[in-house]
């Protein structure tokens, strides 16, 4: 193909959300590491920065007054209370990003999910990361050394109300191998870039197709 014939395409906004534990995190930098074409969306929270965090790059760290001056001020595209903490994803950087065709990744909850389809539902592509088992999640949330055992405790008993979440979602992945979810995840990022309602550019790409001819 030569550079500059393509046709034009819309980013797709791929939301990965799953209870805490279920890999999702791992899934999503894998992800980015693997393909240059999709951005990550980093979400504004008023959370404490854990150890290894960096502001900017796992999150904007924010403090309450900050985060409702803005969610005020329509600065995020959505936003949710998540185990007593705020959440948004500032909706600018995305914006920017779609129209120039990068696919931006989103970690965010079900509640961010449902108002990201609202507001752009022919953009959003929404997958659900399940853990393989009820043993095997309570082992990853207990290995993570960064939560205290009352913040593993807490996080068990929300992922039965998050799980109840996983039938409003287009895609679901069962984690049990990561390098095959990654590849899941990849198959269907590729898959929905070749939608024809985000080739824009497609009826002038044809046109020309046919004059060339
Ligand atoms: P954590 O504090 O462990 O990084 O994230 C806790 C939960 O908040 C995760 O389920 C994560 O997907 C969700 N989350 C992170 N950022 C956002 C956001 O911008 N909006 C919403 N709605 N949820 C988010």
């Amino acid at each position: 193909m030569v550079d500059g014939l393509m046709p034009e395409r819309r980013g797709v906004m791929l939301v990965l959300s799953s209870p805490s534990g279920a890999g999702k995190t791992t899934i999503a930098r894998e992800v980015l590491s693997r393909d240059d074409k999709i951005s990550m969306s980093v979400s504004a929270t008023t959370r404490l920065k854990r150890p290894g965090e960096v502001s900017g790059v796992d999150y904007h760290f924010i403090d309450k007054t900050e985060f409702n001056i803005k969610r005020n001020q329509q600065e995020f595209l959505e936003s949710a209370k998540v185990f007593d903490n705020y959440y948004g994803t500032p909706a600018e950087p995305v914006m920017t990003k779609l129209a120039k065709g990068t696919d931006i990744l989103f970690d965010i909850d079900w509640q961010g999910t449902q108002q990201l389809v609202e507001k752009a539902p022919d953009d959003v592509v929404s997958v659900f990361i399940l853990p393989p088992s009820h043993g095997e999640l309570e082992r990853r949330l207990s290995r993570r050394a960064r939560d205290t055992s009352e913040e593993v405790a807490r996080r068990m008993s929300k992922a039965s109300s998050e799980l109840s979440h996983y039938a409003e979602y287009d895609y679901i992945i069962v984690n049990n191998i990561l390098g095959e979810s990654v590849v899941q995840v990849m198959s269907i990022l590729t898959a929905e870039r070749l939608k024809r309602r985000r080739a824009v550019g497609m009826s002038d790409f044809v046109k020309r197709l046919c004059e060339d001819g």
